[in-house]
């Protein structure tokens, strides 16, 4: 069978109708909906927030996941990660202050609760290739517990 290899980034902006294509080498037949229920499915974050993947839980409520990050980088590091499917920064909405709010808020109480109030942490979103996103789910990084050097490489 013939198919089309197409790239789709699961925005909200429109996205043109495919009738085949290739997603990470999986052949998906469908809607553009479809693709976006396959990076659902697929998607690392979304797996964890599912409970399909297991984590070392800090906090979760309907909205939010926090969770240590498997190659912490500083004695305290942790992920903050809303459980909707969100790629990155560039694909938040006004709609979405609340929430975006929210994960930054989490992230401060979590890192005060993890002893990080007196000392400071830093508070990170990485954001595509060139800001060094490597999981496309939006999440935030608290690091703490060390010293920090700036700039980051
Ligand atoms: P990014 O590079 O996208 O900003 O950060 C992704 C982070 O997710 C990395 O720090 C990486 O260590 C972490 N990570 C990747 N896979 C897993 C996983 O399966 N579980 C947990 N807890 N963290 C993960
Ligand atoms: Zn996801």
């Amino acid at each position: 069978m013939t198919s089309l290899v197409i790239n789709i980034s699961i925005s909200r902006h429109p996205v043109t109708t495919v009738s085949a294509c290739v997603l990470g080498g999986r052949e998906l037949t469908g809607s553009p909906e479809d693709a976006i229920l396959w990076i659902m499915n697929d998607c690392l974050f979304c797996r964890i927030a599912r409970g399909e993947i297991p984590c070392k839980k800090i906090y979760e409520d309907e909205e939010l996941l926090a969770f240590h990050d498997i190659a912490p980088q500083a004695p305290v590091h942790f992920l903050v990660i809303p459980k909707r499917h969100i790629d990155n920064v560039m694909e938040l909405e006004a709609a979405d202050a609340s929430l975006a709010g929210r994960i930054l808020f989490k992230a401060q109480e979590l890192a005060v609760s993890l002893g990080c109030a007196e000392k400071g942490a830093r508070f990170v979103v990485n954001c595509k290739s060139d800001g060094g996103q490597s999981v496309n789910h939006l999440h935030l990084h608290a690091l703490g517990g060390r010293q920090l050097s700036w700039p980051p490489g």
